[in-house]
């Protein structure tokens, strides 16, 4: 069934007073946190996200979390595209024709054993939502409970994107790849941030998390006698030579104000102490800020290893690891996208609490839908002392202040709705800054 009649079929339930929400940007966006925080979707959002941490499924096989998603759009009357990407959902809300705008939640844990005491820890031994998507999905479904309830004012179509596998398993690049955004003109995407106070945003324009690659050499040389190291090639020599080489490409090859980093973290080789093996492996990752700065590091790492390895009379093989862990780019936030998002966030929830974000190293797949269509990436205070919220993720004593789900859900709304408006007004997407009759 195409998607004009879905939304034609669609039973619409204004869950509150359905005022208009476009007439005065400035005061629907407060509106969208007073509703966010109402118990009837704040209480809703902490049972679904305590119900996804408690069973917490990796990449591409979150089959409970698309069940419970479906089942909650299905409720709200919100259709949706299942499967996409494997476990991965799509919704749609809004007149189903275009301009359309994605709102973007991940949705695989990680494999971690939960070390929170807590009513609601994860009950799957070796897993965990240890990086927040739990949080990420019903902060989004916040978001959908909040804009279907005001369906008929949306000038255009908002679509949900519930993604499989961001864990370094390339799930953004899937759902692009499946066609599902083909006609999306920008979207948004948030991740929590335990650095970052409850009620606080922070992004910037341009870099946010770098690009990340990873690859694995395998030096071979002879093995034989360790006293005898004549009738030998040693391989331990050289892929010992081949990780200092390594680390000259950032200290000596790279400028010193564009981050860059390689780090060497797996070397392998030998069982004997009298024995020179055959061959050692070493692996490791690369990141930078621009793909430009990714693909030269690739290129001189497998140039380093093999010339390097020849000095000492070895063989060697560089695999970049592409099918196992997919090259992920940089995350690249554009600047138009960055201003309608100050001003919405300024607007939300005060300009104290918007702030400017340092470059971070490590790397995020929503960087795949930005090269394809314009895309926001912006970090969500999750701070909070009183309830231990500090741990970094990743980290088994990760913990998400639920306080922060409504924060998520409105600036969701939020920058869906302002930017359809923007676009149905033709307007600039940022209001003018400066008065001209000053
Ligand atoms: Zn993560
Ligand atoms: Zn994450």
């Amino acid at each position: 069934m195409g998607f004009a009649k879905w939304v034609n079929l669609l039973m619409v339930f204004h869950f509150f007073a359905a005022t208009p929400i476009f007439s005065h940007s400035s005061s629907f966006t407060s509106k969208f946190l007073d509703l966010a925080k109402e118990p009837e979707i704040f209480d809703w959002m902490v049972d679904i996200r305590r119900k996804i941490h408690e069973n917490p499924e990796l990449g591409y096989e979150e089959f409970e979390t698309s069940k419970l998603i479906r089942s909650e759009l299905t409720k709200l009357s919100i259709p949706y595209k299942y499967p996409v990407a494997v476990t991965g959902v799509v919704g749609f809300i809004g007149t189903g024709s275009s301009p359309f705008v994605a709102l973007r939640a991940d949705m695989d844990a990680l494999p971690i054993q939960e070390l929170v005491e807590w009513e609601h820890k994860s009950k799957v031994a070796g897993k965990m939502h240890a990086c927040g998507h739990d949080a990420h999905v019903a902060m989004l479904l916040g978001a959908a409970k909040i804009l279907i309830a005001h369906e008929k004012e949306i000038p255009g179509t908002v679509v949900l994107v519930f993604q499989p596998g961001e864990e370094g398993l390339g799930g953004a690049k899937k759902i692009i790849d499946s066609g599902a955004l083909e006609n999306v003109s920008a979207i948004f995407g948030l991740h929590v941030d335990p650095t970052l106070p409850i009620g606080e945003v922070s992004s910037r324009s341009g870099p946010l998390f770098a690009g990340s690659g990873f690859f694995e050499a395998i030096i071979s040389g002879k093995g034989g006698h360790a006293a005898m190291p004549q009738y030998s090639i040693d391989p331990i020599v050289a892929a010992s030579n081949v990780v200092l080489s390594l680390q000259h490409l950032i200290s000596r090859e790279s400028d010193p104000l564009d981050s860059k980093v390689l780090t060497v973290a797996k070397f392998g080789g030998g069982d004997a102490l009298n024995v020179i093996p055959d061959s050692i492996t070493i692996g490791g990752t690369f990141r930078a800020f621009s793909r430009e700065n990714m693909m030269h590091l690739k290129q001189r790492i497998k140039q380093v290893v093999i010339g390097q390895a020849s000095v000492y009379r070895c063989n060697a093989t560089v695999n970049f690891l592409d099918e196992e862990i997919p090259y992920m780019p940089p995350t690249f936030n554009n600047d138009e996208l960055h201003e309608l998002f100050q001003s919405v966030a300024v607007n939300l929830f005060g300009v104290n609490k918007v702030s400017s974000s340092e470059l971070v190293m490590a790397s995020e797949d929503f960087a795949s839908y930005q090269e394809a269509i314009p895309g926001y990436m912006f970090l969500l205070g999750i701070r909070n002392i009183s309830v231990k919220s500090l741990a970094i993720p990743h980290n088994p004593h990760f913990t998400v202040d639920e306080d922060a789900l409504p924060y998520g859900a409105a600036i969701h709304a939020s920058l869906a709705s302002n930017y359809l408006l923007k676009l149905h007004q033709n307007l600039p997407l940022v209001e003018e800054k400066y008065n001209d009759e000053l």
